[in-house]
């Protein structure tokens, strides 16, 4: 396969909206596969940007003069343009945050800390990201809550029968990663939230893996609360976003104080805004909050569904092109319509990263660590993994360029 051989997506026009794929490295393009942890950006998502600092720059919510309202007017449409993207009744369900990682921590302090206590749980899943495990682990202690994991089979899925179980009337809330940024999986999320609802529990998805590849809706979900980062999908870093069920947000403390989060104050109590400034106190990130819409009308544009399927047919390309080599060991499950476009893996005798430093030599990029999931790590037996992941611009070429780096690491460790 090469570009123009990818049915969902016209890959070579899109390449053209990056020019960061264009930089070259001792004479060899740059193949960026490292997309897990950050997306590159599309002109159109920096134009929104240099747009605001050269033609609106201003504060919001709080200026009578023509730039501030200007400003005010794309900030706050920015948040009726994410709840759009996820299917979200509206800006008062869409909280702006930093990124994933800020959300769970709001929904932690916010909610957690006055709504858990002693003999309450947790349940998380054995994969998830340090930005909810660390954060639940956390705020349980805090409380004296306990937490308990859903395990991964050895196929990479949840194990549905032991959440089944796992879950009951003791649990308070479940937080699952949707698509894993380790081992790819997609987990059953709607089914989770059956259950967790079962038992009067909320759901927390994460959602940094899954927004930017696929089409989410989050009352098809039926998800309490959801969380992505922009930086993931195509948008700036300094923003994400933060869903709610608006009654659940409504009756939660906030979780900063100060500036535009109130309604009315005296020297002696306040009062809080509507949702979702209640939970945006101070100077926001205006501009990248303006450029992360655009980025979602990006990704909407080119239709979450052929980005999905592109990713699809890349891991397809990417298992079966590593499945040739017998000293690589794949993790995560071997169907590439049941994972997102990611691969993790380990090469034999080289630490991962060893590998990522001599695709590095091949101008290819790639991240080795244990990609915020120690735990997981422990499991699976391996200290790092190597993780290739792709997004919209990838072709299969430059996965050729990947498995070229791999035979010359296995060559220089032979
Ligand atoms: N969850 C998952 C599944 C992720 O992949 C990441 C980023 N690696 C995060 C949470 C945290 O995202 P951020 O660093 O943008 O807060």
């Amino acid at each position: 396969m090469g570009l123009q051989e990818s049915e969902a997506l016209d890959v070579e026009r899109i390449r053209e909206d990056f020019p960061v794929l264009q930089r070259e490295f001792d004479g060899q393009q740059v193949v960026y596969l490292d997309n897990a942890a950050t997306t590159q950006t599309p002109k159109r998502v920096v134009e929104a940007i240099s747009e605001y600092y050269y033609e609106y720059n201003a504060n919001v919510h709080r200026g009578i003069h023509q730039l501030s309202q200007e400003a005010s007017i794309a900030y706050e449409e920015a948040h009726d343009t994410i709840a759009d993207l996820v299917g979200a009744d509206g800006r008062e369900e869409t909280v702006f945050t930093k990124n994933t990682t800020e959300a769970e921590n709001l929904v932690a302090y916010s909610w957690g800390l006055n709504e858990l206590g002693p003999g309450d749980e947790v349940v998380l899943t054995e994969m998830e990201h340090h930005a909810s495990l660390v954060t639940w682990q956390q705020t349980a202690k805090k409380t004296g809550a306990d937490v308990k994991y859903v395990p991964v089979t050895d196929e990479g899925h949840l194990d549905m029968e032991a959440a089944k179980e796992l879950i009951t009337d003791d649990t308070k809330l479940v937080s699952a990663v949707h698509v894993s940024n380790s081992l790819g999986t997609v987990n059953p999320l709607a089914e989770l939230a059956d259950v967790a609802h079962d038992h009067d529990a909320l759901i927390f998805g994460d959602g940094a893996q899954a927004v930017p590849n696929r089409p989410v809706d989050v009352k098809d979900l039926d998800v309490d609360f959801y969380a992505f980062s922009g930086h993931k999908m195509a948008g700036p870093t300094g923003i994400g976003a933060l869903y709610g069920r608006e009654e659940i947000l409504e009756d939660m403390e906030p979780y900063l104080y100060g500036g535009d989060m109130i309604r009315k104050v005296t020297y002696e109590e306040s009062t809080w805004n509507d949702l979702p400034w209640k939970f945006e106190a101070g100077t926001p990130s205006i501009a990248q909050g303006i450029a992360f819409a655009e980025a979602a009308e990006y990704i909407d544009d080119v239709g979450l569904d052929n980005i999905r399927r592109h990713e699809e047919r890349l891991t397809e390309y990417a298992l079966d092109r590593l499945a040739a080599f017998d000293d690589i060991e794949i993790y995560g499950p071997t169907d590439p319509t049941e994972r997102g476009g990611l691969v993790g893996f380990n090469l034999d005798g080289v630490h991962a990263h060893d590998l990522a430093s001599i695709l590095n030599d091949h101008a290819v990029a790639i991240r080795a660590g244990d990609h915020c999931t120690q735990p997981l790590h422990d499991k699976l037996g391996v200290a790092a993994s190597a993780r290739a992941s792709f997004y919209l611009y990838n072709t299969t070429d430059e996965i050729d360029k990947l498995v070229e780096g791999l035979e010359d690491a296995r060559d220089i460790f032979a």
